[in-house]
């Protein structure tokens, strides 16, 4: 069964989508722990961090690309930002379909909870 997010990508399921290309989107996260927080998901669907192969490095790369490029598009190069993957349990992963958060628009503590 398609993941969470590849049926809200594919519109089965409502979401806000802000940016999409051929091999990714960025959706609003139904939660957001930020004023802005966003999550940067590949069109493909890897599960997690830990399942990705070597195949997978230029796509890897691009989601990088592409969250500091949404981070840049909504004003936050000079204020910063923070890009997180989170894998498996202790690392608080809950949708296992590999996805990059974009947290933004006020101060990030560190270390995080
Ligand atoms: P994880 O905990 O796996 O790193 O992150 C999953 C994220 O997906 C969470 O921040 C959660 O709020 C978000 N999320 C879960 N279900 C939905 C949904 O149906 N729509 C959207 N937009 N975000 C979701």
């Amino acid at each position: 069964m398609a993941s969470i997010f590849t049926r809200l990508i594919n519109g089965e399921i409502k979401g806000e989508i802000v940016h999409q290309d051929e091999h990714c989107a960025v959706l609003k996260d139904i939660h957001p722990q930020a004023p802005v927080h966003l999550l940067v998901v590949p069109k493909k669907e890897i599960q997690s961090l830990g399942t990705a192969r070597l195949e997978d490095q230029l796509l890897l790369g691009h989601l990088l690309l592409t969250a500091a490029q949404v981070a840049r598009e909504q004003g936050f190069d000079e204020t910063g930002y923070r890009v997180v993957i989170n894998y498996g349990e202790d690392g608080g992963m809950t949708v296992p379909h590999l996805h990059l958060h974009v947290l933004a628009g006020r101060p990030l503590t560190w270390p995080p909870g």
